[in-house]
């Protein structure tokens, strides 16, 4: 056979040629904004040519500041198809963190949304390898000025530089894009992924067996571009000629039913708490969500309630496990074949099987593999052509074991392949030596009508070293009481792991991707932060 690259390149000239008609929109608010992929194409060979012209004629990092909009799916075609490295930019990080990130990755150009300059301009200046400031859209540019960077606006850009570039050949195996772990312990980490890692997820995630992504398809990745590829959405719909639909900076429940009920995307990405929100919206208002056949929902534990919520409104939830490690996408929870009712709601709320390309395993203490029979519990190893070998300019070698992943995530694999997460190796409770599932304990507290959110995690007991604390918020105007909760929980786990410490709080805190910050409810524990109530 051919020895012919598996490239970002070929992606976007399948894409922008055979489908070139297939449209990428932009929600404004109160409408769209499109272009065609043929269009999309042209203008990432003059992104390319106007990033040569600033300078960018090797693996330079090119990072993007930017929500999911048009033009950073150009820049997602443009920068690895030129050699260079496209590094995403979490905009929501803690401008330390930001900081950090860039200059580790040493970022040389930055493309910025207009509407981001007030986050970018106060540590500009502290991006020390920048040179170049490329801003697209609207947006005041006076507070960017004075940080010694040159500046310039992508369209002008664009308009001056040709229609055509020539694409070289590049190695399948360089690097072409970057994103760094939310780092919710220590630094963040570079992860690097390949032309080869890219295009080899993108054609997994076209799979049945996946999200099955086709030209038939419509495709709204709410998850953001700046975390883990947006899942890898966007260069599976380029490769798959599915047009996509793009929220940009529009990510409240209200404007993204909007967006639903106009363009009526067949499958949409986004972490639990947007779908929840969407959820709730959705039920109050009446709203037609019956376009989408298919929501990947991920990025913590999607709960079964949620997942029953979309059906009640005709709309299934699959449930998909990844990391930022693991380009992301690892493991998808479709029911078997010929599978009912309970049986295949039991495959639903795991974690899924691992996709074909990878492979997955549990290994208990000192190092032992334990066996796939639903019962053994311990870390997920995982192996494959997406899964990263190593950190940018860092060795950490506790995070490798013979070749594999360590993913940090605890629990168990069924003989048929199922992954069931019990909790993140850091979050496990371990009360009287027994490990208690702080998220088992939270999908049942979110199933009861009156929970918004739950959040259980692990706080020192003088008796039995630790127990959970359950952290709920109420829907407005509930009155539901901690021990009527734990009533609640009673019926559903063993008794010895309902928690006695409950706190009622309004909003459990987030990380800059939306999930659960355990972290700082612990903190809150410690400080005597939490008003909490001792339930026997
Ligand atoms: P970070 O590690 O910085 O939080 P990632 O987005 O890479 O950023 O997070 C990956 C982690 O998210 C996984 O290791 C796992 O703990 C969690 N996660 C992802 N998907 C699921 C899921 N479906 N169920 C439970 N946890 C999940």
């Amino acid at each position: 056979m051919q020895d012919f690259p598996l490239t970002i390149t070929t992606i976007m000239r399948y894409g922008a040629g055979v489908f070139g008609d297939a449209s990428v929109s932009t929600w404004t608010g109160d409408g769209t904004r499109r272009r065609t992929y043929g269009e999309v194409g042209e203008r990432a060979a003059r992104l390319a040519g106007a990033l040569r012209g600033l300078g960018v004629d090797g693996d330079q990092r090119v990072a993007t500041f930017m929500w999911n909009n048009t033009e950073h799916l150009e820049a997602y075609l443009a920068v690895p198809s030129m050699g260079a490295v496209l590094h995403t930019l979490n905009l929501r990080l803690f401008p330390d963190q930001l900081v950090y990130i860039a200059n580790h990755a040493e970022d040389r150009v930055v493309i910025t949304d207009g509407s981001l300059i007030p986050l970018l301009a106060p540590v500009l200046a502290r991006l020390e390898t920048v040179r170049h400031v490329v801003v697209v859209g609207e947006g005041d540019t006076a507070p960017l000025e004075g940080a010694g960077k040159e500046l310039h606006d992508y369209e002008e850009l664009l308009a001056a530089a040709p229609a055509a570039f020539e694409w070289p050949e590049i190695d399948e195996r360089s690097a072409a894009a970057m994103c760094y772990t939310s780092g919710t312990t220590g630094n963040p980490k570079g992860v690097v992924y390949s032309h080869r890692s890219a295009y080899l997820h993108s054609m997994s995630t076209c799979t049945g067996n996946a999200m099955g992504l086709s030209a038939s398809d419509v495709v709204l990745p709410v998850v953001p571009m700046f975390h883990a590829n947006a899942w890898g959405l966007p260069y599976a719909a380029v490769m798959a000629g599915a047009p996509l639909v793009m929220p940009d900076r529009f990510l409240q429940a209200e404007p993204l039913v909007r967006l639903i009920e106009a363009e009526r995307p067949t499958i949409a990405g986004a972490v639990p708490t947007i779908w929840s929100d969407v959820l709730r919206h959705a039920k109050e208002h009446g709203s037609d969500l019956t376009s989408l056949r298919l929501v990947p929902c991920g990025g913590s534990a999607v709960p079964e309630s949620l997942m029953r919520g979309f059906e009640d409104i005709g709309v299934r939830i699959v449930q998909a496990w990844g990391m930022t490690e693991t380009s992301p996408v690892a493991s998808v929870a479709h029911p078997p074949a010929g599978a009912a009712d309970e049986d295949a709601w039991r495959a639903r709320v795991s974690q899924g099987r691992v996709l074909a390309g990878l492979e997955m395993r549990i290994v208990g203490d000192g190092d032992v593999v334990l066996p796939n029979d639903g019962e053994a519990v311990g870390e997920v190893e995982i192996r494959g052509p997406w899964i990263t070998g190593a950190y940018h300019l860092d060795e950490d070698p506790a995070k490798f074991h013979d070749g594999w992943l360590r993913t940090g995530d605890v629990g168990t694999l069924s003989p048929d392949g199922y992954l069931v997460l019990t909790d993140r190796a850091k979050d496990v409770i371990k009360s009287g030596g027994e490990w208690i599932s702080s998220v088992e304990l939270e999908n049942h507290l979110m199933a009861h009508p009156d929970v918004v959110e739950a959040a259980v995690v692990g706080v020192p007991d003088d008796r039995w070293q630790e127990r959970p604390l359950a952290s709920v918020v109420l829907r407005e105007g509930a009155e539901t009481t901690a021990a009527e909760l734990r009533e609640f929980l009673a019926g559903r786990v063993a008794k010895w792991q309902v928690p006695e410490r409950w706190t009622f709080i309004t909003e459990v805190p987030k990380t800059s991707v939306g999930k659960f910050d355990k972290k700082v409810l612990r903190r809150r524990y410690a400080d005597g932060d939490l008003e909490v109530r001792h339930a026997d």
